[in-house]
C-alpha cells in the first residue's frame, strides 16, 4: 500500500486546458504525489475547468456540486478549482461552493504544489489569484498522458478582442516562451519517444519572443531534432503569413494542416465579432494554401446565432461551406459571456432559431467532410498508428498528416510507427484503410522516409484514465462543444 498522496484531476475545455493539466500533474509528481482515478480514495480532487460557453461552464459547475457528498463524508479531502472558470470567479466559487477549498487562477497554476501543501497544513481556504500577466514557471515538467503525441504550450494568453470571446479575460496577455527553450523541450521529447507534437497558442501566428517570429519558431523546432510531426492549433486568418505557408510546404516535418477559424461568413458579423478580417480575406487566404498544398487539410471554428446574426448572414456561413468545403468543422452555438462586449448585447437571436441553425450547418459540413474524405479513396496516406481502434481491437487506429483518423486492419506491434496505408473507404469522421507498401504518400521529403520506426515509450507510472485527457478515437470531435 503506497504512501503517497494520490490526486484525481478533472479537466474540462480545450487542448490548452489539457495541457495545463498535464503541467499541473508535473508539478504535483515532482512533489511525489500519484494519480489515481478513484475519487473514492483520492487525497486531492482538482477540477480544470473552461468557460468558453456557458455550457461548459455549467458542466464543470455541475460536476463539482457532485463532489459535495463525498467531501461530507471524508472532511480532509482537499478539492480544487483550477484554470479559467477559477480565474474569471476567484472569491465567489468559494463562497457559492462551501466543500471547495481553493481556487487557483490561469498564470497562478505553477504554485500548485506549494498550495495543496498549504491548504493540507493550515485547513484554512485559499484564493490563488495574482497578476494575470505574471510568467509562468512550472518546477517540473508537464506529466503527458498521450505517449506518441505531446501538446507543448509555446504561448500564454491571447491580445484579440474579439467581442465574444472570455479567454483574453481568462488568460492575460500573450506571452510567448523561447524559441530556444521550445526547441529544447521538442528535442528533448523526440529523444523520449515522442513522435508528434501539437503546439499551442490561442493565436500562434502571433507568437514572438523578440528574436524569432512563428515561422522562425517552427523551422527551429524542426531542425534535426529528430521529431517526426509538428502541427500547431490555433491560427487566427486576420495574422497568417505567406511565410507560414511556405514554412509548412517546405518543412517535411510539418504537417499539411490548418486550422482557420472562420466564425462567419456574412462580413457585417465578421465585423461585430472584431475579427480583423472579410469573407474575401479569408476564402484568399484559403486559396494561397491551396496553391501552394492542394491537398492540405483544412478545418475551421464556426458559431451561429451572434448577437444580430440575420436569416441572409446565417446564409452567408453556409455559403462559405460550399466555397471553403473544409475538412470538418467545429459548430458551436453562440452564448453570451459576462465581461465580453457582446454580451451588453441584446442577445436576440432565440434558441431555437439558434439550435436550428446549428443543425442545418452541421449537417451541410457533415456532407461536405463525407465527400473531402470521399475523395481520398484509392490514395494513399502516412498513418501514426496510435493504438487499437475503439469499436474493435482487432483492428488499429492511427491519424494522417491532416489529422483524419483511419481505422485499419494491422499487427498491434504497428502501434506507435508510421504505416502507409491507402483508403479503401470513407465517412465524414472516419477513414479505414489498408496498409500497402511502395507508394510515397507525402510530396514532401519526409526526414524518416521509410515506415516502421520503433518507440522507445517511457515509463508512466502513476498515469491514470481519471483524467479525461484521452486520444479520440475513430471520429473527429467536431459538433457543438469542445
Ligand atoms: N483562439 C482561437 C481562435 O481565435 O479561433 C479559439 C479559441 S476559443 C477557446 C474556441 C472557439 O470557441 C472559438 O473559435 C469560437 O468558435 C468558440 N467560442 C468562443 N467564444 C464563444 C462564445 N461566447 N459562444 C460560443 N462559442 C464561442
Ligand atoms: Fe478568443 Fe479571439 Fe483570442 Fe481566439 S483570438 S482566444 S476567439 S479573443
Amino acid at each position: 500500500m503506497s504512501e503517497r498522496p494520490t490526486y484525481c484531476l478533472i479537466t474540462y475545455g480545450c487542448q490548452m486546458n489539457d495541457a495545463d493539466s498535464e503541467s499541473v500533474a508535473g508539478s504535483l509528481a515532482a512533489r511525489g504525489w500519484l494519480r489515481t482515478d478513484r475519487e473514492d480514495d483520492a487525497d486531492l480532487i482538482l477540477v480544470n475547468a473552461c468557460v468558453v460557453r456557458r455550457s461548459a461552464e455549467q458542466r464543470a459547475l455541475g460536476r463539482v456540486w457532485q463532489l459535495a457528498p463525498l467531501k461530507r463524508r471524508r472532511p480532509d479531502l482537499v478539492i480544487g478549482i483550477l484554470g479559467c472558470l477559477a480565474q474569471k470567479d476567484g472569491q465567489s466559487l468559494l463562497e457559492k461552493l462551501p466543500h471547495v477549498d481553493f481556487v487557483v487562477g490561469t498564470r497562478d497554476l505553477p504554485q500548485i504544489g506549494s498550495l495543496v501543501e498549504q491548504i493540507r497544513e493550515t485547513r484554512q481556504r485559499i484564493v490563488a489569484i495574482g497578476s494575470i500577466d505574471q510568467p509562468l514557471a512550472f518546477e517540473a515538467s508537464p506529466l503527458r498522458d498521450d505517449l506518441l503525441r505531446a501538446m507543448v504550450t509555446i504561448m500564454y494568453g491571447c491580445n484579440n478582442d474579439c467581442s465574444y470571446c472570455i479567454v483574453p479575460r481568462t488568460r492575460g496577455r500573450e506571452l510567448s516562451r523561447p524559441a530556444e527553450e521550445l526547441a529544447a523541450e521538442v528535442a528533448g521529447l523526440a529523444r523520449g519517444g515522442w513522435r508528434e507534437v501539437t503546439l499551442l497558442g490561442q493565436n500562434v501566428n502571433s507568437y514572438n519572443d523578440g528574436r524569432h517570429d512563428f515561422p522562425d519558431l517552427l523551422r527551429l523546432i524542426a531542425q534535426g531534432n529528430g521529431i517526426e510531426r509538428i502541427r500547431y492549433i490555433t491560427s487566427h486568418p486576420k495574422d497568417h503569413s505567406d511565410r507560414l505557408i511556405e514554412a509548412v510546404a517546405t518543412t517535411p516535418q510539418l504537417c499539411e494542416n490548418f486550422h482557420l477559424p472562420a466564425q462567419a461568413g456574412s462580413n457585417r458579423v465578421l465585423e461585430r465579432m472584431n475579427r480583423g478580417y472579410t469573407r474575401d480575406d479569408y476564402l484568399r487566404l484559403i486559396e494561397r494554401i491551396r496553391r501552394a498544398l492542394p491537398d492540405a487539410a483544412i478545418t475551421t471554428d464556426l458559431m451561429v446565432g451572434f448577437p444580430g446574426e440575420t436569416d441572409a448572414d446565417f446564409e452567408e456561413t453556409l455559403d462559405l461551406a460550399r466555397a471553403v468545403r473544409w475538412d470538418s468543422a467545429f459548430m458551436f452555438m453562440y452564448s453570451p459571456r459576462d465581461g465580453t462586449p457582446a454580451a451588453q448585447w441584446p442577445n436576440d437571436v432565440p434558441p431555437a432559431v439558434k439550435k436550428e441553425r446549428l443543425q442545418r450547418l452541421i449537417q451541410l459540413q457533415e456532407a461536405i467532410s463525407a465527400e473531402v474524405n470521399g475523395a481520398l479513396v484509392g490514395r494513399g496516406q502516412e498513418v501514426l498508428v496510435e493504438g487499437p481502434s475503439r469499436r474493435s481491437d482487432r483492428m488499429l487506429m492511427g491519424r494522417t498528416r491532416g489529422d483524419k483518423v483511419v481505422i485499419l486492419d494491422g499487427p498491434p506491434e504497428w502501434i506507435g510507427r508510421t504505416v502507409e496505408v491507402v483508403i479503401t473507404r470513407a465517412a465524414a469522421h472516419t477513414l479505414f484503410g489498408a496498409s500497402r507498401t511502395g507508394f510515397q504518400p507525402v510530396q514532401k521529403q519526409n526526414p524518416h522516409p521509410t515506415s516502421m520506426h520503433e518507440v522507445e515509450v517511457p515509463g508512466s507510472e502513476g498515469k491514470i484514465a481519471c483524467q479525461p485527457v484521452q486520444p479520440q478515437q475513430d471520429a473527429h470531435a467536431t459538433i457543438g462543444e469542445r
